[in-house]
């Protein structure tokens, strides 16, 4: 794992340029610009989806033991949709839009064209393999670019089936795909991109950005962090449970960017959360969680070694209400609840990025605003449970975070007319829906004159009398 497969040559700097140059002469000779190629790019992905759905599932169980309905619906199906949607948009996507003019530059008229970037690179992470490699490059083709994409080592069974799937289906003269790890993608890396859009963690954000930095590369970075849940105790609970189950251990045991990382309620409701936590948990994945076909795997012994260190901290294992077993040999964890953590405890300092749910309680609901503001950084994502409209509006208005779901969890993130994307630690830039056009877009200013309204202004002598025309 984490390295070329032996029998292709070692990916280095060289390869990189090389790379990079073909890409560059396709981009140039203007390939990835014309409606009809784009068309028929996205069309070939949809067809490869169509045709190959049974090994893309058998890759992702493969990497994550992921149950065949989430890759279904989360990573296929979603990629399905941005593709039809793409292709139901693009055309109005792409044509100038007209900008108002002022008095400056009377007579004139403006508009803003889309322009393709160029040569971008898409580093993706291991979570969602196939949907976080393929959307970005929805994106990109739509708007005209030409592409590499690295995948992660950390699934390598999607990774290599998706260097299959894209050079049978796709134009090899202008989307490429390079399998590996640090050494390949540091090669890649220290070439010239016009964007780089990373999907993973912020210690290697920070390496992508510092790598940009050096050829003035804009980026786009999809990151991570602890994602809230306020819950207050006027809500409908079982609707409520069931919709923090789905988003936290239905999105791949926990293992997704937006799960929710752990809730603040009331004292007073605690336990009543936690009851019904146990119950909708127990219909969903029975009595032994672990043995449940419904559950993603964690990705392997070190994330899973990780997360046994945040559950077994000394002052944490007491807090354990609900779960807490494992099965090391099928690196499994079964959901878990902690009651009452304290917030200077390992698991609340980082992201879980897995099945541990710790719940923060609080005097008074408003406290929640201050709890999420101690923890620092800006979430992915943060979610409310109320029906008290002065609570919704002081959460939008005082939260910042990537995006807001009020009374439901990790749904914003299929509605293709938001913008999907962190802010501060969380990341930066966005895409889903049209958003991903305009992330590989330049918005090109045009402002056309005419030769009439010559203003004598603009030009010397500057004589105070012109001052006063
Ligand atoms: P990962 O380990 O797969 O790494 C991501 C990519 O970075 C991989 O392609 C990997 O090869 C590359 N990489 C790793 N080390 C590198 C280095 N030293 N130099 C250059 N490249 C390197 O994934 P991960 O980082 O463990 O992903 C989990 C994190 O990603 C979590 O924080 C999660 O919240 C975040 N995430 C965010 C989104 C989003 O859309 N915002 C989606 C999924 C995951």
């Amino acid at each position: 794992m984490g390295s070329q497969p032996e029998d292709k040559a070692v990916f280095d700097t060289e390869s990189g340029k090389e790379m990079v140059k073909e890409l560059r002469a396709s981009f140039v000779a203007g390939k990835t610009k014309s409606y009809e190629w784009k068309v028929s790019q996205l069309k070939a992905m949809l067809k490869m989806m169509e045709e190959n759905e049974a090994q893309i599932i058998f890759a992702l169980r493969d990497d994550l033991s992921k149950p065949e309905l989430e890759s279904s619906i989360y990573e296929i199906g979603m990629l399905k949709n941005s593709c039809r949607l793409a292709l139901k948009e693009m055309k109005h996507w792409m044509k100038p839009e007209k900008a108002k003019t002022s008095l400056t530059t009377f007579p004139s008229t403006a508009e803003i064209v889309s322009e393709p970037l160029g040569v971008v690179l898409v580093i993706s992470a291991w979570n969602y393999p196939f949907l976080l490699s393929l959307d970005p490059v929805v994106g990109a083709i739509a708007a005209g670019n030409a592409i590499v994409l690295k995948p992660s080592e950390l699934a390598p069974a999607t990774s290599s089936l998706l260097a299959k799937l894209i050079a049978d289906y796709l134009d090899g003269s202008c989307i490429k795909v390079v399998e590996g790890a640090v050494p390949e993608t540091t090669a890649l890396l220290e070439q010239k991109w016009d964007k780089i859009f990373y999907t993973g963690n912020g210690r290697v954000a920070r390496i992508v950005m510092a790598a940009a930095a050096k050829h003035l590369t804009p980026v786009v970075l999809e990151l991570g962090g602890k994602s809230p849940v306020i819950v207050d105790s006027d809500i409908d609970l079982k609707v409520a449970t069931r919709r923090i189950i789905a988003g936290k251990w239905g999105c791949n045991n926990g293992q997704a960017c937006i799960s929710p990382d752990y809730i603040i309620t009331t004292k007073d409701y605690a336990v009543k959360l936690v009851d019904s936590f146990k119950c909708e948990l127990e219909k969903f994945y029975g009595k032994n969680p672990l043995e449940s076909k419904d559950l993603s795997r964690i990705v392997n012994s070190n994330h899973f070694d990780r997360l046994l260190k945040l559950l077994d901290e000394d002052k944490i294992s007491s807090k354990i209400v609900h779960g807490g077993e494992r099965d090391e040999t099928n690196l499994k964890i079964a959901p878990t609840i902690l009651l009452d953590v304290p917030k200077n405890s390992l698991i609340m300092k980082e992201e879980i990025f897995g099945p541990l749910l710790p719940i923060i309680m609080v005097d008074k609901l408003e406290g929640s605003f201050d709890v999420i503001k101690s923890l620092g950084g800006k979430p992915l994502a943060a979610y409310l449970f109320t029906n008290k409209t002065k609570l919704k509006a002081k959460f939008v208005a005082e939260v910042s975070a990537g995006g807001l779901v009020v009374n439901d969890t990790t749904v914003h993130l299929a509605e293709h007319n938001l913008p999907f994307g962190g802010v501060g630690d969380s990341g930066m830039g966005s895409y889903h829906g049209k958003f991903s056009f305009d992330a590989f877009s330049h918005k090109k200013a045009v402002l056309y004159r005419s030769f009439g309204g010559d203003s004598s202004l603009r030009y010397p002598p500057y004589t105070r009398g012109k001052l006063r025309l």
